[in-house]
């Protein structure tokens, strides 16, 4: 089945603007939505639309791109983009759980801009700025805290300490938004990090593509070719978000050599249905975008009302789970609050355990044992020392503190 991807040219308030403004990334920056009457512009807000505007100010920024703002529905409320960029008066309540560092991030950071959780990779803060600043956001401590683009000291505090580490294998491009900041800065970045030798992998995580695919230029995946291997880690939660845009700059990162991975996250009221799901995974892996990972939503600060159980979210895997193709489904993950890391989450087939006899009931109630070997079969590979010191290396970057 060939998936059809519809424009998303001017209209509303933006009818008559020139197609080279609309489709240049900037001009989307320049005149991002930030205020309340701006969205009025766009939507027929409800009285509690608006009540979120006045009760979350100085709570988390407001922000969104025209392009994606008039991807919503207009008279709908509970349209599905309209819930992901709109404040609502309930980021206020504080519950329980709601933190501003669900991930305990901060007691991770080695210095103000890089966070070092796992032994072989570091999450580089780039930018806190975003396009839009999704109502979601894990990172709220420092997402849209107006620091911007990293100084320069922090600059080469980051770079001296990924040198100095020769642990670390891959780096994590985020923020914020990485790719919010210029070409040339984006070469500079990844031509350092390319400059150190035992550096193998960089990740660019980037909600360009949904928000403001036309960030997504002929010159900016020339500079991911150049730096490769690269993987391009996006952001797409429901199927509206994939325009015709956002089809074109997808393929445009693939075609170019750099795969391309989705991590979503699962929203209550905007993407909890195994169908929707289904819909996103199948037309990302058609564009050759792989579906990675389906979160358990953080509860980062002002997020309950955005937020599933984990029952819920089980069940939806499990409805995907042997009907939907390994290609298209993602790997449903928590991140355990205060910097427990992820954990995967499974549907449990196996019914019970007998010795060597394992007894499993399939996703269509298919019930079959799986016998064990005899376990005095059971041998280590040839050639095992050769990979050994590597192995070894890795699991002694464990003891970070120690560094
Ligand atoms: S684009 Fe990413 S970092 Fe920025 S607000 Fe959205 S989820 Fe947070």
């Amino acid at each position: 089945m060939k998936f059809e991807f519809l424009k998303n040219n001017p209209k509303g308030p933006y009818e008559g603007i020139a197609l080279s403004d609309w489709t240049d990334w900037r001009w989307q920056l320049k005149n991002s939505l930030r205020t309340l009457s701006a969205f009025q512009k766009v939507y027929e807000l409800s009285a509690e639309e608006e009540r979120g505007f006045e009760s979350s100010a100085g709570i988390f920024q407001i922000r969104s791109t025209p392009y994606y703002a008039t991807l919503g529905s207009k008279t709908n409320p509970q349209d599905p983009i309209r819930l992901i960029q709109t404040p609502d008066y309930k980021e206020t309540s504080v519950r329980f759980q709601d933190m501003l560092d669900p991930l305990g991030e901060e007691s991770n950071s080695v210095n103000p801009r890089l966070v070092h959780r796992y032994p072989d990779r570091v999450l580089f803060l780039v930018t806190d700025f975003c396009s839009v600043y999704c109502r979601f956001c894990t990172r709220k401590r420092f997402t849209g805290s107006n620091q911007s683009f990293l100084n320069e000291d922090e600059y080469t505090k980051a770079l001296d300490y990924i040198k100095s580490h020769t642990g670390i294998r891959e780096v994590i491009l985020s923020g914020g938004d990485p790719l919010t900041v210029s070409d040339d800065i984006i070469e500079d970045i990844l031509k350092d990090l390319r400059r150190i030798n035992h550096i193998e992998i960089i990740r660019i995580g980037s909600r360009m593509p949904v928000v403001n695919p036309y960030r997504v230029t002929d010159t900016l995946v020339q500079i991911f070719r150049k730096y490769k291997p690269i993987f391009f880690m996006t952001h797409f939660n429901h199927p509206k978000e994939l325009t015709a845009e956002s089809a074109e700059a997808v393929e445009k990162i693939v075609d170019n050599g750099t795969p391309v991975m989705n991590q979503m996250v699962l929203l209550n009221g905007i993407n909890n249905h195994p169908a929707i799901i289904q819909a996103l995974s199948r037309r990302l892996l058609s564009l050759r975008a792989k579906p990675y990972y389906m979160f358990q939503c953080d509860p980062s600060k002002g997020t309950d009302h955005l937020r599933t159980s984990i029952q819920d979210s089980l069940e939806i895997q499990r409805e995907l789970w042997g009907n939907i193709s390994g290609l298209a489904m993602p790997n449903f993950s928590i991140d355990i609050p205060h910097g427990g890391g992820k954990t995967a989450m499974v549907p449990n087939f196996l019914v019970e355990r007998k010795g060597d006899v394992w007894n499993f009931k399939g996703f269509d109630g298919v019930h079959a044992e799986y016998i064990d070997p005899d376990t005095s079969v059971i041998r280590k590979p040839m050639d095992i020392d050769d990979y050994l010191e590597e192995w070894n290396s890795l699991k002694d970057a464990k003891n970070l503190n120690s560094l």
